[in-house]
């Protein structure tokens, strides 16, 4: 078999219900989430020198020193925001877009999406990838996450896929009642961070340790 073919194999649909079947054996039992990666053709969210290795249970690097999320971590992340409920999520902001792979399955599991994403090139990249796949319920914003969108919030669920130091009050603004942030947070040692928005006030969950790249303040245009 030549090397394209096999590399057109390594990409096969066959390939993404492995990586299905691998996130349950970890532990990712929420079906909408399943549902949502199994649907989603990760390789087109790398480097095509990349693409056979998009269903490996690993980070891999995009552009301008960024990653795209492992499959578990996007399956954990993604499970943690919903939380066990039985419907959509209504509104959801990401804060860093990067490829777009993360953003794609919130908008599998939610109504409407918001991402944020400070690198204007990569950003321009993904909002031609997105649109390609015919992905319409997200709204790309190219701007520093870090003060989020208080004139779309309020949000039934935050996402940071970047690490910070310590909780961002602003952010947690924009949580809506009942709503769920996960972000990772610290600093040589990284954890997933749940934090709810509930009656009592925030209720706040430390859970896997994690690695991430870091947020960064500021914008990059080109
Ligand atoms: N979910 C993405 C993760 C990309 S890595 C994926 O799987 O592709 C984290 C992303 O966060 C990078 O693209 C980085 O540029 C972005 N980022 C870092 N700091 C940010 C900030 N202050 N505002 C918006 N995006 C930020």
């Amino acid at each position: 078999m030549s090397v394209r073919h096999s590399g057109i194999g390594m990409t096969s649909s066959r390939t993404r219900i492995r990586m299905i079947e691998r996130l349950r054996e970890q532990g990712i039992r929420d079906e909408m989430v399943l549902a949502a990666m199994g649907s989603i053709p990760r390789h087109l969210f790398v480097e095509e020198a990349l693409a056979s290795r998009a269903y490996e249970d690993v980070a891999l690097p995009i552009n301008y020193g960024q990653t795209i999320s492992s499959p578990w971590i996007v399956g954990r992340m993604s499970e943690l925001l919903r939380n066990g409920g039985d419907n959509l999520l209504r509104k959801v902001m990401e804060i860093g877009t990067g490829c777009g792979y993360q953003t794609a399955v919130l908008a599998k599991i939610a109504g409407e999406v918001y991402s944020i994403e400070r690198i204007g090139p990569l950003l321009t990249r993904t909002r031609i990838r997105l649109r390609d796949l015919d992905i319409r319920n997200i709204h790309l914003k190219h701007a520093d996450g870090m003060c989020g969108l208080p004139e779309a919030g309020p949000f039934n669920g935050i996402m940071m896929t970047a690490v910070v130091p310590e909780v961002p009050e602003i952010l947690l603004e924009q949580l809506a009642m009942g709503g769920r942030m996960v972000f990772p947070k610290g600093n040589k040692r990284q954890y997933l961070c749940v934090i709810d928005h509930t009656a009592e006030g925030f209720v706040e969950m430390i859970l896997d340790e994690v690695m991430f790249v870091p947020i960064l303040p500021g914008i990059i245009s080109r």
